[in-house]
């Protein structure tokens, strides 16, 4: 090992050796620039490069990094004369003689070569690979994989590699990578282009600094890349992996700190004064007390809004936690001062539903709420708008209906967005975009009671601060849980019925019907129809779903809340925020056709009020992870526990379209397992973007590219980095 290409390492790892790439290619083709379409490269026509779209490579860069799954270990070779019966082994040897032989059997052919090396001769035989006759010429070095049936003294080969040639033991020399194939594009056919792409690895530049790579003990990334192919030790493989693993999760954290700091230099917000007499009486007034995470929170929230950069943060709290009060107070912070806020969310069923609450949590407080909804037409609408933009309003409720077009506020400084679970870095700052007025941008304060465990809150919502609310108000009893057997249905029915009359409400959740919203209303309707006529006859039934008339909606809810309806036969339009304090049994039908974040969404629909509350879910499980799921919401009732169990069953894969998140797609990084190196990428990140916030130091300016590159041009607010 020479000095200039040995890396010094932390204490306990073995110093690390830098590869010497080769620099051309044994085809002697020298692939240049990693944008470069797959067909540039020798032997790829316009079939095979349809082929390779299929595997996700289109250019030569998607070729580097599409990694091995494994790799075949052929690192120890065996002498022919030390050869033991019935072993599978490698062996390196030159071939004497080839022929080929038409056995008894029809459709049976044999090319048999006398092998040797320096201990010994053997005969190595092919079944049905007639080519390999005209192919192997005596002189000719092998290798050979395969099984020496001793007794015989044959070798029967599985795979073998004719050295000197192109490939070079590509296939059958040290660590053989093992690729995702497809049927047209086979592992050797990937083994041979990424054989060739050896030169571009040595060529590509490192966007992470010497002094990190130095720091973490990590190699560098022209290694790193050429070693996840062809390491020459397990442990330079794992090595690499984690070079890139850790790469991937700080290129992410950067893009997503760094766009922070763009957002909050760019945008003017509105600097409220401390905490004034509305808040104070308004907290007073409540007939509890807050618990002392919502305390901390408002507190947290508070020190944002009396900054000029707008705040940007989201809150988690688990359904029933209590997160409509700090709601609550973050708007009338910005009331008090003289401005507006702006109260969003998901359906119209919900923000009608938080207008009632508001209404009654602030009476004789003389603040002006408004209900934007689509309902309002002509001159209630237009009064409405007026009262907005001339600022009388001070509190607006509705959908993101709020901010778009016609809607002008006079001096809007907080927004609340209820529920935005479903939002990404890109529809954050749409959002915020959108809700900018005469040049202030308003605080935003996003609330989710969708669990996300805490270690993906840090990737997904790297660019947010993060509050959470972990403890519920006390004296809330858990919601007794149970999955019902089919053959026990008829006594469940009776047992909410005693419910009922002792005056308490039901909602009954009918199966998710994926396919069709249509078939999903018929059911709906047939087990409303159903229920009014046989087991709750008598009580009153009502009904709501997606397709009624938004006035239907309303009505349907409203009379569920008032009490007037018992049993509300529904689809999951109840999932998210609806409160109605009375209503003590949820019952979800098919329950195993629900991800467990909608069942623990439903299931806080219960339990909000002073009385035991109950969740019956009937169902099928048909899958083992149905049936894990379903176990888990008997036993669990923390929703971040939920959480953690849901990404443990399904895989992050699926529980993260990065779609949706305007995320980059992770290859390497798990992010449950490989929570230390996110951690300390987030670290190392938030290091840098203070440091240079712009990204505009030239020893970063390989890193600012590298970032663009792989959150890609549809992630339009990184160009603005
Ligand atoms: P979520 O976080 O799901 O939006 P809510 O804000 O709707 O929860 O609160 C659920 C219920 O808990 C409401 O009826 C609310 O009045 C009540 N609540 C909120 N905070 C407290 C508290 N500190 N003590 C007792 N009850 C509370
Ligand atoms: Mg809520």
């Amino acid at each position: 090992m020479t000095k200039a290409r040995c890396l010094t390492v932390f204490a306990g790892m073995a110093p690390l050796q830098i590869r010497k790439l080769p620099r051309t290619s044994k085809s002697g083709f020298n692939p240049r620039e990693l944008g470069d379409p797959l067909i540039t490269l020798p032997g790829v026509g316009p079939a095979l490069a349809t082929a390779a779209h299929k595997l996700g490579l289109q250019t030569l860069g998607d070729l580097l990094f599409h990694f091995p799954h494994r790799h075949e270990d052929f690192t120890v070779q065996k002498e022919i004369g030390k050869l033991k019966w019935g072993e599978e082994a490698t062996v390196r040897c030159r071939v004497e003689k080839v022929a080929l032989l038409q056995t008894r059997r029809r459709n049976l052919r044999l090319v048999k070569s006398m092998v040797r090396d320096g201990t010994g001769y053997m005969e190595a035989v092919w079944y049905n690979q007639d080519y390999l006759a005209g192919q192997l010429t005596s002189g000719d070095e092998l290798i050979l994989r395969g099984t020496y049936e001793g007794g015989t003294g044959v070798f029967k080969v599985r795979s073998h590699e004719l050295l000197g040639k192109q490939s070079g033991g590509l296939h059958t020399l040290g660590y053989v990578p093992v690729y995702p194939t497809t049927e047209k594009i086979s592992v050797k056919r990937l083994r041979g282009w990424l054989g060739m792409m050896r030169p571009l690895m040595a060529q590509l530049a490192d966007p992470l600094a010497s002094s990190l790579r130095a720091e973490l003990g990590l190699p560098w990334r022209a290694d790193a890349i050429d070693a996840m192919h062809f390491p020459r030790t397990l442990d330079e493989f794992k090595l690499a992996e984690r070079r890139l693993i850790f790469e991937e999760l700080y290129l992410m954290q950067v893009g997503l700190l760094s766009h922070r700091r763009h957002f909050e230099k760019e945008r003017r917000g509105a600097a409220l004064g401390a905490a004034g007499r509305l808040t104070c009486d308004f907290i007073r007034g409540l007939p509890f007390s807050l618990t002392s995470d919502q305390k901390s929170v408002c507190k947290e929230i508070s020190g944002d809004l009396q900054k000029a950069a707008p705040m940007q943060r989201l809150l988690q709290g688990d359904v029933g936690s209590g997160k409509t009060v700090v709601a609550v107070y973050t708007m009338l912070r910005a009331v008090e001062d003289g401005r507006q806020a702006a109260l969003m969310a998901p359906t119209e069923v919900l923000a009608e539903q938080h207008y009632f609450s508001l209404e009654q949590m602030l009476l004789g407080s003389g603040m002006r709420l408004a209900l934007l909804s689509s309902r309002l037409k002509g001159v209630e609408r237009a009064e409405l708008l007026q009262g907005l933009a001339d600022g009388s309003i001070d509190i607006a409720i509705g959908t993101h209906a709020l901010i778009q077009g016609d809607v002008d506020f006079r001096r809007l400084a907080v927004v609340v967005v209820d529920e935005q679970h479903r939002f990404g870095v890109e529809q954050r700052e749409e959002l915020a975009v959108k809700a900018t007025r005469h040049g202030v941008t308003p605080h935003v304060l996003h609330m989710t009671a969708t669990p996300i465990p805490r270690t993906l809150a840090l990737t997904l919502y790297g660019d947010l601060d993060v509050s959470v609310i972990e403890s519920m108000p006390s004296g809330r009893r858990r919601i007794k849980t149970w999955l019902v057997p089919e053959a026990k249905r008829a006594g469940a029915y009776g047992f909410i019925r005693e419910q009922l009359d002792a005056g308490r409400q039901c909602y009954v959740v009918c199966p998710l019907i994926e396919e069709s919203e249509a078939v999903e209303v018929k059911a709906v309707e047939g087990e409303a129809e159903r229920l009014a006529a046989t087991e709750f006859r008598g009580y009153r039934v009502g009904l709501l779903h997606g397709q009624l008339p938004v006035a239907s909606k309303q009505e349907a809810m409203r009379l569920f809340a008032a009490g007037d309806t018992q049993v509300l036969v529904t689809t999951t339009v109840v999932e998210v925020g609806v409160d109605v304090p009375n209503a003590t049994v949820m019952v979800v039908e098919e329950a195993d056709r629900f991800g467990l974040a909608q069942l623990h969404q439903l299931r806080g629909r219960v339990g909000r009020g002073l009385h035991e509350s109950f969740c019956l879910l009937f169902g099928d499980p048909r899958t083992e992870q149905a049936e894990r799921r379903l176990e888990a919401m008997t036993t669990t009732a923390d929703g971040f526990a939920l959480a953690d169990i849901d990404l443990e069953i399904r895989g992050e894969g699926q529980l993260f379209g990065t779609r949706q998140s305007g995320l980059p797609d992770l290859r390497l990084a798990r992010l449950i397992r490989d929570l230390e190196v996110l951690k300390m990428a987030r670290r190392k990140a938030e290091g840098l973007v203070a440091a240079d916030p712009e990204l505009g130091k030239p020893e970063n300016a390989l890193l600012k590219d590298e970032i663009r590159r792989v959150f890609g041009d549809s992630v339009k607010w990184l160009d603005r980095v």
